[in-house]
């Protein structure tokens, strides 16, 4: 149902941009990856989606955090693939600290890549989606997005933030056929999730497997970890043309924390 569209998916050399990128490539888009790791590594996930699914994709290093090579990556994808029809701001990082032991370097690099980054690449993507009269923009947030947890101030702000960025770039975008969406994972299970484990267990002072029962888990009432291809598939949606209405909204798949 995506055949003929190109998607771009920030982040997504790992984790839930891989696994959106997967689902989307399934659904016939074509791709670009984005983001850092190993090149031989990516050159087989690129040649690998591209065999299994027998879509056009391509691989871009731009860094999140750089306006420039954003630009850069939105122009050289409308280059090869004629346009981008369909952009999935993904790429994210996450840093745990005590607000009075935050670096502030951290802070910046978490506010240029969770939320700025997203911003310069929906700025350089909506101009050729309001010259075709159409397109597709899902704003990766996160239950974080709409509320907070001890320790993560940059991302529970930057989360936010995207959130107000997602709802006004669907109003000025609404009349022009393209629509603007966040999604709002729990805890998804990738790198990303095992890397916080130690840096929780440190601020906490408690055990690795305590972090995952009473820290991870105890917020999300499912009781267990989302999969990438759920949000995929739920991206996917918001892609499609049954979702041709919704705009300017955020869906949450967190298994009902925010519902408490
Ligand atoms: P991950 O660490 O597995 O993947 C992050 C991806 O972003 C990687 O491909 C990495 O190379 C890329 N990246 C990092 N810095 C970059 C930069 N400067 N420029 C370009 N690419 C860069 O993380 P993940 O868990 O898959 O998270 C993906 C998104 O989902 C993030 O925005 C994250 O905040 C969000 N999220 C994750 C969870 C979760 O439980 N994992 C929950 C809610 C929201």
């Amino acid at each position: 149902e995506l055949a003929g569209r190109a998607a771009i998916v920030t982040g997504s050399t790992s984790g839930i941009g891989l696994g959106i990128a997967r689902v989307l490539a399934s659904r016939g888009a074509a791709i670009v990856l984005n983001g850092f790791g190993p090149v031989d590594a990516i050159m087989k996930e690129v040649n690998a989606i591209s065999a299994e699914f027998g879509v056009g994709v391509r691989y871009d290093d731009a860094d999140m955090s750089k306006p420039d090579d954003i630009a850069r990556m939105i122009a050289a994808a409308e280059d090869h693939f004629g346009a981008v029809d369909i952009l999935v701001n993904n790429a994210g990082i996450q840093y745990v600290a005590p607000i009075d032991e935050f670096p502030p370097e951290k802070w910046d690099q978490v506010i240029a890549i969770n939320l700025s980054g997203a911003f310069h690449a929906m700025r350089a993507a909506a101009r050729g989606m309001k010259s075709r009269g159409s397109g597709r923009i899902v704003n990766i947030a996160s239950a974080h997005g709409l509320v907070g947890s001890p320790f993560k101030s940059a991302y529970t702000a930057a989360k936010h933030g995207l959130i107000g960025l997602t709802k006004v770039a669907a109003l000025e975008l609404a009349e022009q056929g393209i629509t603007v969406n966040a999604v709002c994972p729990g805890y998804v299970w990738t790198p990303l999730v095992e890397k916080q484990i130690d840096d929780q267990a440190r601020s906490h002072g408690i055990p690795r497997e305590q972090v995952v029962r009473d820290v991870l888990l105890k917020k999300q009432p499912n009781k267990r970890f989302s999969t990438v291809e759920e949000i995929g598939g739920v991206v996917a949606f918001l892609c499609s043309k049954d979702a041709a209405s919704i705009t300017g909204t955020s869906i949450s798949v967190d298994g009902g924390w925010t519902a408490e």
